[in-house]
């Protein structure tokens, strides 16, 4: 847990209980300082109560005697309305604030690598961590992947903070600074939140703000919101290092699945890495190189982190295999553009997909619609799916995850010749059938390790 004691005599107002709010409810009770806790759902208030927080209703608070509102990302704070206690903090001419800000101002001391990006975070995150770790630097990870940033070991002088920050918590950042940022992507994402794109584009350019000419800024500039971002990065004279698929550029790293090459020429081949298929990883990759060069990690160390880096859960996750046939785990795919990624990264695939469809289905995927052999629909989303695949590849109605697992199971093993994937990479929300992704890509795996003579891959998670 973080020392918050360098804010004894301030007050604050926590909105949103979940994990980084009770985090941050924890935090400023152990320092001492004066704070009301709040959550608009029942059980959160309870569990806070019961963890010994101050748990009341700030509707009539007295926001003279409050120093900031520490705010949970997830609450909006302006678009596409904001939360009647955000609303009078702002009209009492109050900061509101996250829980990074509050790391930031009590570890001054620590380097922070800030990561960001439509698509890509938590990857990146994670691997430039475990490079870190494998490189003996002292770091902790968290943020949005999952650890509150205030529930994280303090560091000092010495340390890395390498925080994933989605576009939500870098509006509520005040004072915090950036040592290395990274920025992966922009695609569409969030509108609502941020009113339009040119909006999640200035919360997300916060990563940015505040950094000095001796920081470093990693940008991939594939898209062209990026290509307008790194040109003003450029325009402020901040060291950015741009990213980019195939074709090389000044001063930057170029890419492509399974490869990287940096600035003067130097080439690392990681296309054996069973964790980081495909070009999308290949970028996440290039953007860790580049932050932990940044940070003075030797390139031989790097490649090592690389090449031992054990993936996330449910992102292309291999969980098992029986004979040649690879069970892949990519849960996390809840829409078409990262089922795309999947797809993309293998040729002789068993397709399981379906659940609550997003808008599209599954048209954007035809491009890789020759790399199916059979598709195995589930969920609410079958007769759309169906309607989409019909007379394009062979697919079966299946109900259920089970009977899909199953079915694609024994399809694989009987006609499968090379290194086939069974895949669960469903392009739909999980909800018509189960709590979250999560719980999906649970439930899978623990099928797939069950089926008979399956190997264990991956971590036991
Ligand atoms: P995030 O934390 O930004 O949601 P993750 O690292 O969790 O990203 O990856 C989620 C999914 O996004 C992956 O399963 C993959 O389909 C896709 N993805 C990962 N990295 C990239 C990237 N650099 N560009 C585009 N898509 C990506």
């Amino acid at each position: 847990m973080i020392d918050l004691g360098i804010l004894k005599g301030s007050s604050f107002v926590v909105l949103g209980l979940a994990r980084s709010g009770l985090a941050t409810g924890r935090a400023l009770k152990a320092a001492g300082i004066d704070t009301i806790c709040w959550d608009d759902n029942a059980a959160s208030r309870e569990a806070a109560a019961a963890a010994g927080l101050n748990v009341a209703d700030p509707a009539g608070v007295d926001w003279s005697r409050i120093t900031a509102l520490v705010i949970s990302p997830g609450i909006p704070s302006t678009f596409p309305k904001p939360h009647p206690v955000a609303a009078a903090a702002r009209a009492a001419g109050k900061k509101i604030i996250c829980d990074v800000e509050l790391l930031a101002r009590a570890q001054d001391k620590a380097k922070y690598v800030a990561i960001t990006g439509t698509n890509g975070k938590s990857t990146t995150t994670a691997l430039i961590g475990h490079i870190l770790d494998e490189a003996g630097v002292r770091c902790e990870v968290g943020g949005n992947i999952g650890r509150g940033a205030l529930d994280l070991a303090p560091l000092g002088a010495d340390g890395v903070y390498v925080l994933e920050l989605s576009s939500y918590q870098l509006e509520l950042l005040e004072t915090f600074h950036a040592h290395v940022a990274v920025w992966l992507n922009i695609t569409p994402d969030h509108i609502d939140r941020h009113g339009d794109l040119s909006g999640y584009v200035a919360a997300k350019e916060n990563i940015f703000a505040r950094q000095q000419v001796r920081d470093c800024a990693v940008i991939g500039v594939d898209d062209q919101p990026s290509r307008a971002v790194y040109a003003k990065l450029i325009k402020r004279g901040i060291a950015a290092v741009p990213v980019k698929l195939e074709t090389p550029v000044a001063g930057g790293i170029s890419y492509r699945a399974g490869m990287l090459v940096d600035a003067d020429g130097y080439t690392v081949g990681f296309a054996d890495v069973p964790t980081l298929p495909g070009d999308h990883n290949a970028q996440n990759a290039a953007c860790a190189w580049a932050a932990c060069r940044w940070l003075g990690v030797p390139r031989e160390r790097i490649v090592a982190g690389l090449e031992t880096y054990p993936g996330l859960p449910h992102r292309q996750e291999r969980v098992a295999s029986v004979g040649t046939v690879v069970y892949v785990n990519d849960s996390k795919a809840t829409n078409a553009d990262a089922t795309a990624r999947a797809l993309s990264s293998y040729h002789d695939i068993y397709w399981i997909l379906g659940g609550q469809a997003k808008e599209g289905g599954v048209a954007p995927l035809a491009p890789w619609f020759d790399r199916i052999r059979h598709a195995f629909l589930i969920g609410e989303a079958t007769e759309l799916f169906a309607g989409q695949l019909e007379g394009k590849i062979a697919y079966s109605r299946c109900g259920d995850l089970k009977s899909a697992l199953d079915a694609a199971h024994e399809r694989a093993q009987h006609e499968a010749k090379g290194d086939a994937v069974v895949l669960l990479s469903p392009a739909c929300a999980s909800w018509d059938q189960w709590k979250s992704y999560e719980h999906r890509g649970d439930a899978f795996r623990a099928m797939a390790r069950a089926l008979p003579g399956a190997q264990v891959l991956g971590r036991a998670a």
